[in-house]
């Protein structure tokens, strides 16, 4: 089983951003409002996810690690569901596979909490110990018994950007929770979890873009479109600052980006992009799911609709007057 499991883990752990992915989205399904991230090494050597959520019941704990175990179900047309069929229930015993795994976890209802050592999908040892409410994760040496993979990691400045990005990410996604992100002991990210978008921007890129925003609204048919466009006067070098969450979820798109771009051309100089944050919600009928689970590049079953939309949304807000 442990050789099934390690290359199962593959599929779904490639570097350590992809650890902090799956156990910071455990923690938001969790119901925790705040998220601690700490990495060393480029979260090569250690990764620490630190929450105030529900925490898992010291029965649980043994269970949580074997593969296919879920607690969780999901509606069918829950785009999260969808995107990342295939992979529910896989996260911590891929990752218990290929690392060092330490939890500490603690539900409300219990008195003690639980301390749980599984390395290389070989379980150490599972004890009472005393702990807060909520849970942390202590992930060391990722790839310390698969040195082929282990020799595919970039260096760890690299791996530390991979997080950071998925870090800015989650925090556009989720106002709600109250994130920060220490790297080497540096503190990166902190986001106040005060559920005002405006103000994650204001963290993550400072004054100047978030003071010059204008707001989005768009809701017809199955499709709502929210967030915030940056005034001409911010315009960008590249795509980079263009954000697109679907359902909750972020996602690249060339066919949104483009769909902004246009209508964004007639308002700026040439070879300009957008700040852009948007929440699309619709149907999960109306999206692509035949994309990998791992890739963040999304399709529609009606493109031009969805193209027609963000071009007009987008093209309406530079003409409001107060421009
Ligand atoms: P999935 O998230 O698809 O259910 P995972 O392997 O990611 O599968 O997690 C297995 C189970 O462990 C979850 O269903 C949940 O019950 C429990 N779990 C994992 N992380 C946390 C957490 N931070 N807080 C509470 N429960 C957790
Ligand atoms: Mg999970």
């Amino acid at each position: 089983p442990i050789t099934i499991d390690k290359i199962a883990a593959g599929e779904v752990i490639e570097r350590p951003a992809s650890i902090v992915k799956e156990l910071v989205e455990n923690s938001i399904d969790a119901g925790a409002t705040g998220v601690t991230v700490e990495i060393q090494d480029g979260g090569i050597s250690f990764i620490r996810i630190t929450d105030n959520g529900s925490g898992i019941a010291r029965d649980d704990v043994q269970n949580a690690f074997l593969r296919h175990s879920t607690s969780k179900i999901r509606g069918i047309d829950d785009l999260v569901h969808v995107a990342s069929l295939g992979f529910r229930g896989e996260a911590l015993s891929s990752i218990a596979a290929v690392a060092q795994v330490e939890l500490i976890t603690k539900t409300a209802e219990e008195t003690f909490g639980t301390k749980y050592q599984i390395n290389g999908g070989k379980e150490q040892f599972l004890e009472e110990t005393g702990a807060p409410n909520g849970t942390t994760f202590m992930i060391r040496q990722l790839f310390y018994n698969m040195p082929a993979r282990r020799k595919f990691l970039k260096t760890p400045m690299t791996e530390a950007s991979h997080i950071n990005d998925l870090l800015m990410h989650l925090s556009l996604s989720h106002p709600e929770v109250s994130f920060r992100f220490l790297n080497n002991g540096q503190e990166k990210l902190r986001t106040s979890g005060n559920g005002n978008l405006k103000d994650v921007i204001y963290n993550i890129y400072g004054r100047e873009v978030a003071g010059n925003l204008i707001q989005i609204s768009y809701d017809r048919d199955n499709l709502r479109i929210t967030g915030f466009l940056g005034k001409p006067i911010i315009t960008r070098g590249n795509r980079n600052f263009e954000n697109f969450f679907f359902n909750g979820r972020y996602v690249k798109s060339a066919m949104v980006s483009k769909a902004a771009e246009d209508a964004y051309k007639d308002f700026v100089m040439q070879h300009k992009f957008p700040f852009l944050v948007l929440h699309f919600t619709m149907d999960g009928e109306d999206l692509d799911v035949n994309v990998h689970p791992t890739k963040m590049e999304l399709r529609f079953h009606k493109q031009q609709e969805v193209y027609n939309c963000v071009y007009e949304t987008v093209h309406r807000a530079l003409l409001e007057p107060e421009l």
